[in-house]
């Protein structure tokens, strides 16, 4: 396994890990629980720290993240810990998630779980690995009933648990129904509502909030060393999800400001060759593709409700000048209507309209939001 954690980290989220602690300290909470919440907000950071501080033998501090237990935990490898996840169908098994995949594809898995153990906010990204099957469910009713390591909380964690197919959902529906004694479940999802209703109604429901994009920006400066406007745009492309601000801030992101500042000035015109020129500059640049598109409306999107809030000079070290430029410019411009109009655009690009039209209508219509 590589490098692991020393603590438990549910970054940003001081309230909910708060709230976890009292609930676990009370004694009173139910065997089932759904952590729902958008990708990359501390899901999975959240259930493996629920999972260690059931476990924990420090009597002060839980958890301790250096006993036993938590060490066990820290490495995802104690136990009582039954870790269930979306695997790749190999063989038509009923009973062994396992089985049919091939040990080069098998040392891959490990190679994600290990990234998963090094940070828990990692999404395993495992190629063919579709939904949750009957055989991971069936296995888990095998193994939780073995007494594998007495006086330990059982924990059975389901990572993205709106991959399990109906079969499987209904299998831990069964086990949902019956628990075994000393059995906590935590099911992690950004989707509750895809969960049958069968099983959400047999957990308590937790929504894990959004990180705010300055904590975000904060982690990366700290952790990834980045400068302050690339962290600023890698946290704000983000929207709320710590996982993806990583990945966006290991690639240079300072052309999105480009991008941004070019649109604006076509915007703040009034002939038509510079909106065909700013489309065909989206359409046919190198770096555009569906992703880079969707990740550039988001932006305008934000930088309008920038505009809308009015920001001020250190507040954001991203565009600043555009927002009171466009303030000075267009006093009247109506920021609630360009955000409908844009999230409009984003969701028929999503949609595979005709991308040269699509964006060019939008220019237009925002040009006229511009003017109020
Ligand atoms: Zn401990």
């Amino acid at each position: 396994m590589a490098e692991t954690l020393r603590t438990f980290q549910v970054l940003g989220q001081e309230q909910v890990r708060q709230t976890w602690k009292t609930l676990i300290d009370s004694g009173r909470f139910g065997h089932a629980h759904i952590l729902s919440g958008h990708s990359g907000v501390g899901k999975d950071a959240l259930a493996f720290y629920i999972a260690a501080t059931l476990n924990c033998k420090n009597a002060d501090i839980k958890p301790c993240g250096s006993c036993i237990s938590c060490r066990q935990f820290l490495n995802l490898e104690h136990p009582a810990l039954h870790l269930i996840f979306a695997l790749p169908r190999r063989s038509a098994s009923h009973t062994d998630p396992f089985s049919g995949i091939k040990e080069k594809e098998m040392e891959r898995i490990n190679q994600e779980l290990a990234k998963k153990v090094a940070w828990p906010y990692y999404h395993l990204q495992v190629e063919g690995a579709n939904d949750i099957r009957i055989s991971g469910i069936r296995k888990l009713r095998k193994d939780i009933y073995l007494a594998n390591d007495p006086g330990a909380t059982r924990i059975v964690i389901v990572l993205r648990a709106h991959k399990m197919n109906v079969e499987a959902a209904n299998a831990l529906l069964k086990i949902l129904e019956e628990p075994p004694q000393g059995t906590v479940f935590l099911l992690t999802t950004e989707y509750p509502d895809r969960l049958p209703d069968t099983i959400r109604s047999r957990c308590a429901l937790h929504h894990i909030p959004d990180l705010s994009w300055q904590f975000i920006q904060k982690d990366l400066i700290q952790k990834k060393g980045v400068n302050q406007v690339q962290a600023e745009i890698s946290a704000r492309m983000a929207m709320g999800d710590l996982a993806a601000a990583h990945r966006f801030a290991e690639q240079d992101n300072t052309f999105w400001l480009d991008r941004i500042r070019s649109t604006l000035n076509m915007l703040a015109r009034t002939d038509f060759v510079s909106v065909h020129k700013q489309v065909l500059l989206l359409k046919d640049s190198e770096d555009q593709n569906e992703k880079t598109r969707q990740q550039f409306l988001s932006l305008l999107i934000l930088f309008f409700r920038d505009v809308a809030l009015q920001i001020k000079e250190g507040e954001t070290a991203l565009w600043v000048t555009q927002v009171q430029q466009m303030n000075k410019l267009f006093p009247n411009c109506n920021s609630y209507l360009a955000i409908k109009a844009i999230e409009r655009t984003k969701d028929a690009l999503e949609r595979k309209v005709h991308l040269q039209l699509a964006l060019t209508a939008l220019f237009f219509e925002l040009r006229k939001h511009l003017q109020g």
